[in-house]
């Protein structure tokens, strides 16, 4: 019988885990079946339980319960710990194992398919948020010069810089305004501006020579052409990325945890990112 695993969300159906699985199970050779689960809002730890009971092996977690899964974990990784939030579980007998993926796939989605080193790179992130909070301590490991926090409520921005104060890089927030003016080698938006149809503004910002943009936020609807913000971005002659590169690396993340094999994700982000990214 296949190993079973699951992704847990409310909603949960626009999910593309998946889809990204099952490709990264027919192309490591890996017996799994893998499924969207819909708990109920206040119904996580019992719909995780019964999953367990019923043979589970693992589950990615996402929106509203990236948080609470923390406290299902017996022992959490020390990123997973960092960012208040887990998007992966591991189920080994009695222990689970709580671990965050996304900024490790933010890093290598950058790093390696967009070419776009972040040694020494001078970094912006726009939000404050969970997805902001779950890439910070990858992004600084990753060796980046400064990291300049910039949310719409300065305060959350501030907060989340000072918990990462002394760490190597500079580290400091603000708010969507004059304190992100300066020069940048990577632009980070991590907030949910554009779901609203709104976006921060580019005003003030300067690119440095081969920078990127990179928008998390990735949607169907943006295949043929790039949302407002990274729009801004390419006048302004920076290259460009939306997040799909992100997700289907934080997942190839997940399934190694699981498996112990890496899949190789070139073929699946050829055929799900839009043609336009990494572009500028
Ligand atoms: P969240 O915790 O709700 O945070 C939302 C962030 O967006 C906050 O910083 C918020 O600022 C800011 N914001 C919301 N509306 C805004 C507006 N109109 N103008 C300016 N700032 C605004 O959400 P999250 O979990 O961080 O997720 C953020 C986005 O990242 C989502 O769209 C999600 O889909 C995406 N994401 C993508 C991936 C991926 O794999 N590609 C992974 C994780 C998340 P305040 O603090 O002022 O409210």
């Amino acid at each position: 019988m296949s190993d079973r695993y699951a992704v847990f969300g409310h909603p949960v159906a626009h999910s593309r885990s998946p889809e990204i699985h099952a490709e990264f199970a027919r192309s490591t050779g890996q017996d799994i079946r893998y499924e969207r689960i819909l708990a109920p809002l206040d119904g996580f730890a019992a719909a995780v339980a019964a999953f367990r009971a019923a043979g589970g092996r693992g589950a990615n977690v996402t929106l509203p319960f990236k948080h609470e899964a923390c406290t299902l974990a017996t022992e959490l990784t020390m990123r997973a710990s960092d960012a208040g939030a887990v998007n992966t579980l591991r189920f080994d007998g009695e222990r689970v194992l709580g671990d965050n993926t996304d900024g490790a796939g933010l890093v290598r989605d950058l790093e390696v398919n967009l070419q776009r080193p972040l040694r020494m790179a001078r970094v912006l992130m726009l939000g404050a948020g969970g997805a902001a909070a779950g890439v910070l301590l990858p992004l600084l490991e990753a060796g980046i010069a400064s990291l300049h926090i910039a949310n719409r409520s300065p305060g959350r921005a501030r907060a989340l810089a000072g918990r990462h104060a002394g760490r190597g890089p500079s580290v400091s927030g603000g708010g969507l305004d004059d304190s992100m003016h300066g020069t940048w080698d990577v632009v980070i938006n991590a907030t949910s501006a554009s779901l609203s149809g709104e976006m921060p503004s580019l005003e003030g910002l300067g690119f440095g020579a081969d920078a990127l943009c990179y928008d998390m936020v990735y949607a169907p609807d943006r295949q043929a052409l790039p949302g407002p913000f990274l729009q801004a971005a390419r006048e302004k002659g920076a290259r460009i990325a939306e997040g799909m590169g992100m997700l289907v690396e934080q997942a190839a993340e997940s399934f190694t945890l699981w498996r112990g094999v890496r899949p190789d994700t070139r073929a699946l982000l050829e055929r799900m990112a839009p043609a336009w990214r990494g572009g500028r």
